[in-house]
C-alpha cells in the first residue's frame, strides 16, 4: 500500500532525494566507492558542497553581503550559537512555542533576555501582535513556524532592529525577504535533508561585533571563512540536500512550492473547517501553519480519536499523532508531500464521519 508520511521530523523527503542518496551511498560521482567512504576534502565531495551553497543562494535569492554554512548539532545548538555570536548585552524574543521558548532559555545565558510577547497563557494557539521591541535590543529574535503548535508567521518583520529567525520547519516554503536578518538557521530535517546538518545563512558585516571570545566551533565566522569545510561537515546531508535544491528548482523554486503548499493546506483546513467531527487547534486563522496542521476531534467526539487514529493507519496515512503538548492530530505538509497525500487524508476524514 502506498504510504502518505505527514510525520513532523525527521519527515517526507522527496522520491529524488532518497533515490539519489541511494545512488551515492553505492557509487559516489563514479569513483566506485560509497559516499560514506570518500574524504570531505576530495575533489567529489568539495564539489557538492559547494554546489549546494551556490544553490540556496540561488533558490532564496540571497544577497551578497550572506553567507551560507552548513553545521552540525542540530537546530538547537543554534539556539546557544546565535546569542554567542550577536547578543552584547541583551536580545528581545518574540514567545511563540516550545522551540521559541527554548532560544529564550539559552539566550538568557549570555545577556539580558526581554520577551516581547507570549501567547503561552493559551497554549500557543496563535502568535502576538502589536508589541514593543525595545530599540536598545542588540536583535530580536523569533521562530517563522511552531512546529508543535501549527501556527506560522507568514511574513518577515521589520521592527528596526537586526532579526534573527529559526526557520526550521518552512524554509524554502516561501521567498524570503533578507533585508533585516542577521542570521537564518534551519535544522534540514523538516524541508530540505536527512537529520545531521543545520542550514545557516549569516550576514558577514555582522560578525565579529561582540566583546566575548567564541570558542573556535561556536564561531559563524570558522565556518564562513572555511566555507564549511573547517572540520567535517555532515557528509551524507549535504549531498542530500544538494538532491532536494534541485529538485525544488525543477519544481520552479519557491514561489511554486509556497503555491503548491498553499493549495495542500487550503484542501485539509476546508476539510477540518466543514467536517463536524474534527475542529483545528490554531484559533487565529491567519496564524495557520501551512506546514504543520493541527487538528483535534470535535467536542462531543473526542471518544472517537482512538478509532480515527487507527482508521486513518489502514489507509497508509503515517505520523500524524499530535504532540503530546496540543494532543489530537498534527498533518505535517512538508514541501515534498504531494497533493495526493493531502486528498488521501481528506478522504480518510469524509469516509470517517460518513461511517459514523
Ligand atoms: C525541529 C525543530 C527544532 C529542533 O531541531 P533539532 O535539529 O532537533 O535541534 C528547532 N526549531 C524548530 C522550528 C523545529 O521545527
Amino acid at each position: 500500500m502506498k504510504k502518505h508520511n505527514f510525520s513532523a521530523g525527521p519527515s517526507i523527503l522527496s522520491e529524488y532525494t532518497i533515490q539519489k542518496t541511494a545512488e551515492a551511498v553505492l557509487n559516489f560521482a563514479g569513483t566506485g566507492l560509497s559516499i560514506l567512504e570518500v574524504s570531505h576534502r576530495g575533489k567529489e565531495f568539495v564539489a557538492v558542497c559547494d554546489e549546494a551553497r551556490a544553490m540556496i543562494k540561488e533558490i532564496l535569492a540571497i544577497p551578497e553581503d550572506f553567507e551560507v554554512v552548513f553545521l552540525g548539532g542540530g537546530a538547537s545548538m543554534q539556539f546557544c550559537m546565535a546569542p554567542y555570536n550577536f547578543m552584547e548585552k541583551k536580545a528581545s524574543f518574540l514567545d511563540t512555542g516550545t522551540w521559541a521558548g527554548n532560544a529564550i532559555k539559552e539566550g538568557k545565558f549570555f545577556g539580558e533576555v526581554n520577551v516581547v510577547a507570549s501567547s503561552k497563557a493559551d497554549n500557543y494557539t496563535y502568535i502576538p501582535k502589536h508589541y514593543e521591541v525595545p530599540k536598545d535590543s542588540d536583535y530580536f529574535y523569533y521562530c517563522t513556524n511552531n512546529t508543535i503548535f501549527g501556527t506560522e508567521l507568514h511574513e518577515d518583520l521589520h521592527v528596526g532592529l537586526p532579526v534573527i529567525a529559526d526557520m526550521s520547519s518552512d524554509i524554502f516554503s516561501r521567498p524570503i525577504d533578507f533585508t533585516d536578518y542577521i542570521l537564518i538557521f534551519a535544522g534540514a530535517q523538516k524541508n530540505l535533508a536527512p537529520a545531521g546538518v543545520t542550514l545557516a545563512i549569516v550576514r558577514k558585516d555582522a560578525l565579529g561585533k561582540v566583546s566575548r571570545p567564541i570558542p573556535t566551533m561556536l564561531s559563524y565566522k570558522t565556518h564562513v571563512d572555511k566555507e564549511s569545510m573547517f572540520n567535517t561537515p555532515p557528509v551524507l546531508p549535504i549531498f542530500s540536500a544538494l538532491q532536494t535544491l534541485k529538485y525544488y528548482k525543477e519544481l520552479g523554486g519557491v514561489e511554486a512550492i509556497q503555491k503548491m503548499n498553499k493549495a495542500k493546506a487550503e484542501l485539509l483546513y476546508a476539510e477540518i473547517d466543514n467536517n463536524p467531527f474534527f475542529k483545528g487547534t490554531v484559533t487565529c486563522k491567519e496564524d495557520r501553519s501551512l506546514m504543520n496542521i493541527c487538528f483535534v476531534m470535535n467536542d462531543g467526539k473526542e471518544a472517537l480519536e482512538d478509532e480515527f487514529a487507527k482508521f486513518a493507519t489502514s489507509k497508509g496515512i503515517v505520523g500524524i499523532k499530535g504532540h503530546r503538548s496540543v494532543g489530537g492530530f498534527r498533518a505535517s505538509c512538508y514541501n515534498a508531500l504531494p497533493l495526493e497525500s493531502v486528498q488521501a487524508l481528506v478522504d480518510c476524514m469524509r469516509e470517517f464521519a460518513a461511517a459514523h
